[in-house]
């Protein structure tokens, strides 16, 4: 018997509860203010649109479907940026965001010519380690959640990226980084950027929040395009689980930017070719969804929405946890709690207090202290933070 999934496993022990006061805050699922599941309007839109052009179910191309394709590059890269005009990406459709990253480390694993290491900030989401051990890739750490400031540690990750082998591969969470909620600011990435470039590193973007993190596609798309200006030629995962709510369709893709546009097609036959003995090709459905609301200007308008409504949502919840805790009594610092972004809150507690929260309050979290801001509500937001302050005062 194999040990259960450090993050599904909260969700197994959830539900096994029947106190009525339980709270999932575990799996980065995005809930409405009612704590339900949201199927976002757009998407059912794009679902009839699918449905009345009666369309076949044949297989896609190993590389997916080619219009979902182009879009997904659109959207990550910009509509009208160098990589585009010039084409010189190499996109496939993949299984999501961890398909997206597998793909990238079979690719890298077998193709890069630097070292091959892949370096990753410490903290960071569970599953990279998984999938990078997977396809045999291995992995070191950069400096980067500072556990003192609950913040990024940027002198950390600038020294630890100046000292790192040359030519090795640096794996970025492009927005809304998972676990911490910690992000680079603007200016700070720009001087990743450089280092990055001057040390000759290999970076690998995971972007699996666009739009998630701010409510804005294109300034969560800002680490990912300011690199590209700079001259880096990047490797990028994308997904539609969150921003669109896709989570079951499992629709991304990865890109690999080459140096023009035959080194792009080749590449794109190199990665068609892990491709097929893996998965042959993609599913259709969830890819059919994404290409018409980005191929419809109104529709996209409307997802533009949407995805803004999610982010708001969940930045509003966070500063009433805050001031909640601090009505509760606490003295404790929690501008962290609204300082982070996306999906999730490192709260910076320990293990023992998670376990407080789980038996004591019913309050169902991963063990590192981190919670899905997703998960808190209007309603029960004043429960969390009663609990919180109780196992932290
Ligand atoms: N990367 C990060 C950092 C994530 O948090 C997630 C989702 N938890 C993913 C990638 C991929 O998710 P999916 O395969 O559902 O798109």
């Amino acid at each position: 018997m194999g040990p259960p999934d450090a993050i599904l496993g909260v969700t197994e022990a959830f539900k096994r509860d029947t106190n009525p006061n339980k709270i999932n805050l575990g799996v980065g699922a995005y809930r409405d203010d009612n704590g339900k599941p949201y199927v976002l309007p757009s998407v059912l839109k794009a679902e009839e649109m699918v449905k009345q052009k009666n369309m076949d179910k044949e297989y896609a191309p190993i590389s997916g479907v080619p219009e979902f394709c182009k879009l997904t590059a659109e959207l990550a890269f910009g509509p009208n940026s160098e990589p585009l005009k010039s084409n010189c990406n190499a996109t496939v459709q993949s299984i999501s965001g961890t398909g997206a990253l597998r793909l990238g480390a079979a690719f890298l694993q077998k193709f890069f010519p630097g070292n091959k290491e892949i370096y990753m900030p410490n903290l960071t989401w569970g599953n990279h380690t998984n999938i990078f051990t997977h396809a045999g890739l291995p992995q070191k750490k950069y400096r980067y959640y500072d556990p003192k400031t609950v913040g990024f540690d940027f002198k950390g990750a600038l020294e630890d990226l100046s000292t790192i082998p040359e030519r090795s591969i640096v794996l970025f969470h492009a927005c809304a980084h998972n676990p911490t909620g910690v992000d680079p600011k603007p200016e700070q990435w720009k001087e990743l950027s450089k280092v990055v470039l001057k040390r000759h590193l290999y970076p690998f973007f995971d972007m699996a929040y666009q739009g998630f993190a701010s409510g804005d596609v294109d300034r969560d798309a800002f680490a990912v395009r300011t690199f590209i200006e700079d001259g880096h030629k990047i490797a990028l995962a994308q997904s539609y689980a969150k921003n669109m709510g896709l989570y079951g369709e499992r629709a991304g893709a990865f890109s690999v930017l080459a140096e023009n546009s035959d080194q792009a097609a080749k590449v794109l036959s190199q990665i068609k070719i892990l491709i097929r003995p893996m998965y042959s090709n993609p599913p259709i459905h969830g890819a059919r969804i994404v290409a018409n609301i980005l191929g419809d200007p109104s529709l996209k308008q409307q997802w533009l929405t949407e995805v803004k409504g999610m982010a708001d949502r969940i930045i509003s919840v966070r500063t009433s946890l805050k001031s909640l805790l601090e009505k509760e009594g606490s003295k404790k610092n929690w501008s962290h709690i609204t300082d982070q972004i996306g999906m999730f809150c490192f709260t910076g507690l320990n293990q023992q207090q998670v376990e407080r929260l789980i038996n004591e309050f019913h309050i169902y979290l991963t063990k590192d202290g981190r919670i899905s801001m997703a998960g808190v509500t209007s309603k029960n937001v004043g429960y969390l933070a009663h609990a919180v302050h109780q196992v932290t005062k």
